[in-house]
């Protein structure tokens, strides 16, 4: 595994509850990173000596915005390029956005990646949306991304109209979507590379995700070189089967219990995860993850 780019999950809270989040993010949640843990995801990403950029997540990531810029600055004064993703929440003006704005940019930030969902509606012109306008005056890498494509880290360029629909999350069935295929179809994993992942996913509590919920290590047992080394997808428990045969490999590998038809892989993989998590020992209760394989190093 040569890894590019790691996505820090800031915090698990959010304002919102949205059916599409892949993270399942929610007010109140416990998990915010604290300021040494991130020190950790930072020095150890420097140790690898592959990672390029830094793209801080949550949850939303403005919640904890004195976290947000020490922790910019903390990827910046490495030398990696800070990336921040965003509902936008916080910008209904111009003016509003350049005062959130102008101490990410003075900490380091190059890039700011916008949730369409939090932006407005599918009809509306997002790229008029003051958050947006203000972030490229400012001299940011600046993109809209859909909730599918922040799940599988696919971003998509500003002015693309409509965005993938819900697939991920709270909601297995899109609203409004007419479109389903037997679960039988669902035989690959459409977004996340997961034999050899360009960018994992460091959650606060040091797990280490290829996609939500797929577990390889966590970072205070073991440093993140060595979970990159010793990747061993064919041999992961979730990672294996969906590898062979996609989110319906889960269902006959298991034996579970699927609904007929689903809209998207990600619907059927998430239904299937939802099912096994009982079966795998999970360091936190009533965290939906499946836990990795123990450190070899
Ligand atoms: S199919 Fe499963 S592993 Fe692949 S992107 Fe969707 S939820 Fe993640």
């Amino acid at each position: 595994m040569q890894l590019t780019g790691i996505h820090v999950v800031l915090t698990y809270q959010c304002q919102f509850e949205c059916g599409h989040c892949f993270i399942w993010g929610r007010g109140g949640h416990s998990g915010i990173f604290h300021p040494d843990g991130l020190a950790v995801v930072l020095d150890q990403a420097a140790a690898l000596g592959t990672i390029k950029e830094i793209c801080f997540e949550g949850g939303e990531t403005f919640v904890y915005y004195p976290l947000l810029i020490a922790a910019v600055r903390s990827a910046a004064s490495r030398r990696f390029r800070p990336a921040v993703i965003t509902n936008g929440y916080w910008a209904n003006s111009a003016q509003q956005a350049r005062l959130w704005l102008e101490r990410l940019v003075t900490a380091g930030l190059q890039r700011i990646l916008f949730v369409a969902e939090g932006l407005g509606g599918a009809a509306e012109d997002l790229t008029a949306h003051p958050a947006v306008v203000v972030s490229q005056e400012m001299g940011l890498d600046t993109a809209i991304i859909g909730a599918g494509e922040r799940a599988g880290g696919q971003m998509s360029g500003l002015g693309q109209a409509g965005w993938p629909q819900l697939t991920c999350g709270r909601v297995r069935r899109t609203p409004g979507d007419g479109a389903l295929y037997p679960w039988t179809t669902f035989t690959t994993c459409p977004y996340e590379q997961l034999a050899s992942p360009s960018h994992v996913h460091i959650d606060p509590f040091g797990d280490v995700h290829l996609c939500r919920g797929l577990i390889i290590g966590n970072i205070f047992d073991c440093p993140l070189a060595s979970i990159a080394a010793y990747h061993a997808p064919e041999r992961h428990p979730i990672v294996g089967p969906l590898l062979t045969d996609g989110p319906a490999g889960l269902v006959t590998r298991y034996g579970l219990q699927p609904e007929s038809a689903y809209t998207a892989a990600c619907q059927l993989c998430r239904h299937s995860l939802a099912q096994l998590w009982p079966r795998f020992p999970t360091r936190r209760a009533g965290q939906p993850a499946i836990g990795g394989a123990p450190c070899e190093d």
